[in-house]
């Protein structure tokens, strides 16, 4: 069975010293609640100036938070005034980074069209992309949600091998959930995640399509994480503004645990 992943993206929220401040009093509540790791991985995706704290903190008190970088370069070095390349993160012991949200998609519309490279260059680095795809509300208007959201992991699984898109953590975020308070219902995340799940079975096998965890995002809270868990293809989540509050996160990852 495929391990729940309950992420937490900050998006451009904390400094470092409230980083740092979070994740130690996650990491306490988590211990007072006899949280078992083994059953449910916790992730955050902080800015790129928290990571060395993060880092540190995990590394210092041995924690077993896993934490990574919510964008990154698809170049290795060179001229490029205030990228980030994959092996920097790397080297700071992430194991994800965020590809092709939609803030980033629609604030860097020139990351849109390399997520291919921003993917092989995170595999390429030892750690796993969480590419997000999902529709907007006029492509659920017109009822091609799941073409839409399934040709966005098309675009990328057709360049990858069977081995690369196993590492893959696919985030399924409606860009209307996103942030809105209304989120998918169980039923729609749920279709969402099984036809992607369909299409990489389709496009390789049945133990690639069973080995990739597919999560859910969009205004997910400690509200609704319980029924949208219950599905079946919906392997965890990835928490936006639910995952600034400490109580609030650490009840997400209660329930997936
Ligand atoms: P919210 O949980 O704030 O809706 O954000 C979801 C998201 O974009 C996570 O990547």
């Amino acid at each position: 069975a495929r391990k729940p992943l309950v992420a937490g993206n900050w998006k451009m929220n904390f400094d470092h010293l409230e980083a740092t401040y979070f994740v130690q009093k996650l990491a306490w509540m988590l211990r007072d609640a006899h949280f078992d790791y083994r059953k449910c991985e916790v992730a955050l995706l902080p800015s790129f100036t928290s990571l060395r704290s993060v880092q540190v903190l995990v590394e210092a008190d041995n924690l077993h938070l896993k934490y990574g970088a919510q964008a990154v370069s698809v170049t290795s070095q060179g001229a490029f005034t205030g990228d980030v390349s994959a092996d920097m993160i790397a080297h700071l012991g992430c194991s994800y980074v965020i590809v092709g949200h939609s803030e980033r998609r629609k604030y860097h519309p020139k990351d849109d069209a390399n997520i291919v490279d921003q993917v092989r260059a995170v595999l390429a680095a030892g750690m796993q992309p969480i590419l997000c795809v999902g529709e907007s509300f006029e492509e659920r208007r017109q009822g091609i949600e799941l073409e839409f959201a399934v040709g966005q992991v098309h675009d990328v699984t057709r360049d990858l091998s069977e081995d690369e898109t196993k590492q893959l953590i696919i985030g399924y975020e409606p860009v209307w959930a996103i942030g809105s308070g209304m989120v998918a219902t169980p039923e729609s995340a749920q279709d969402a995640a099984r036809a992607i799940r369909d299409h990489i079975r389709l496009t390789f096998d049945t133990h690639v399509a069973q080995s990739v965890r597919i999560i859910y995002g969009g205004s997910v809270t400690s509200k609704n994480a319980a029924q949208l868990l219950s599905e079946p293809d919906v392997d965890g989540f990835l928490v936006g503004g639910a995952s600034l509050d400490v109580n609030e996160f650490t009840n997400i990852a209660r329930i997936a645990e």
